[in-house]
């Protein structure tokens, strides 16, 4: 346990279950003192989220639907979350979706409506939520998203996402801009592969976990726990000065030549 985020309120986005990225960030906020607030897509995954919570002994401020693909949901999510909480200091942004079609074979066949849905769900959804978390970040803060390093490198089958994350990656430093003078940062984290359910669409997924082992300048796997604690470093003031940026929580396989 730490004090980092004592006192401040982070909205978490995109816990499906324990395996998901956004629960292993959403477990470094709380152990850092941090007040959550959830949100989850489909009121089916309600009670799923609840009971994860309850388990950890998470007691969260509020749990709140929000889906990205929907603007009235979006924007009732954070009225809600202004209503009932007010101030917040943070945003986590871990949503992303693309059809698993789409993610095998040829980028070169990707669909306009594939193409489309990767750009909504992974890419726009970060501008959407943005422009109303900015609202309740009245005493500035941090937003931060999860990319992957397909946005920079053809990575294979990763293809539409790639092209995704390329977009979400340049979004990131147009948010920065904008919503710098309200004292606000935004920036990325590019975790090397993880399972979890999103991943498990991805054709040839467990080569990509293994090559990490093997190339890596670390020589080990990146875990859920690496990348809640630097999602916590680029939301907390140890990063006031840093925005736009992309950090890569991949054991250092970004820097290697022909990685
Ligand atoms: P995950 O399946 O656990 O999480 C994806 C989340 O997106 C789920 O909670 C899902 O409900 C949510 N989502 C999808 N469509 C949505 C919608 N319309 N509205 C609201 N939420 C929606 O998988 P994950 O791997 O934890 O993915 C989280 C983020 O991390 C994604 O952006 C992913 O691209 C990124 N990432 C994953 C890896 C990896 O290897 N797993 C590596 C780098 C980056």
């Amino acid at each position: 346990m730490n004090t980092i985020l004592q006192d401040k309120t982070i909205v978490v986005m995109g816990v499906a279950n324990n395996r998901s990225i956004a629960w292993g960030i959403a477990k470094s906020l709380h152990n850092a003192g941090a007040n959550l607030i959830l949100t989850y897509r489909q009121e089916r995954s309600k009670q799923k989220l609840e009971k994860l919570l309850a388990k950890n002994e998470i007691k969260p401020k509020m749990v709140v639907a929000c889906d990205v693909e929907d603007d009235d949901s979006i924007k009732q999510a954070f009225q809600e979350i202004g209503e009932q909480v007010g101030t917040i200091h943070g945003l986590v942004h871990s949503v992303a979706f693309a059809n698993t079609d789409e993610l095998q074979g040829e980028y070169a066949a990707t669909s306009r409506d594939g193409y489309l849905t990767a750009q909504n769900i992974s890419a726009y959804s970060l501008v959407a939520v943005t422009h109303e978390a900015r609202k309740l970040m009245t005493e500035g803060g941090g937003i931060v998203t999860q990319t992957y390093l397909g946005s920079e490198r053809v990575v294979p089958n990763y293809n539409v996402m790639g092209v995704a994350k390329a977009a979400l990656e340049a979004s990131v430093r147009y948010l920065a801009e904008d919503v710098g003078k309200d004292g606000v940062r935004v920036n990325a984290v590019s975790a090397g592969p993880i399972r979890t359910l999103s991943a498990k669409g991805v054709s040839g997924f467990n080569e990509k976990m293994s090559v990490i082992e093997e190339k890596a300048p670390l020589r080990r796997q990146v875990d859920h726990d690496q990348v809640g604690d630097a999602t916590l470093f680029l939301l907390s003031d140890l990063a006031r000065g840093v925005t736009g940026e992309v950090l890569h929580v991949d054991s250092g396989f970004h820097i290697m030549a022909g990685s």
